[in-house]
């Protein structure tokens, strides 16, 4: 697999409102937790087959965003992360590409 979109460290900071992945490739990605559940890839979030690959990375960078925690991680086989919010959401399954293709570095 890609060493860029392999993770080898991922901690949940609900405090901060972050999630942190470190890559097998040395790179660290941090991702504010409200434009992470914005960015849930389910159909429901998504809005329908048709847009399931319509992310929206702007959403990481509002201003004061509501708080999102999240409750559990589980990784799905090797290609996904699942993550289960507090509010019980969990229908997304995060691709690790998606995920380091959605770093908010990217698209400052
Ligand atoms: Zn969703």
């Amino acid at each position: 697999m890609d060493e860029s979109s392999t993770a080898v460290g991922i901690d949940v900071f609900n405090e901060e409102q972050i999630l942190q992945i470190t890559w097998e490739d040395g790179e660290t990605s941090r991702y504010p937790l409200y434009g992470l559940r914005k960015n849930c890839p389910c159909v429901m979030c998504r809005g329908g087959h048709e847009n399931m690959q319509n992310f929206q990375p702007q959403a990481f960078f509002l201003q004061n965003p509501p708080r999102m925690n999240i409750k559990s991680l589980q990784a799905v086989g090797n290609h996904a992360l699942q993550i289960t919010w507090v509010d019980g959401h969990n229908s997304g399954m995060y691709r690790w590409e998606t995920l380091r293709w959605l770093d908010p570095e990217n698209h400052k």
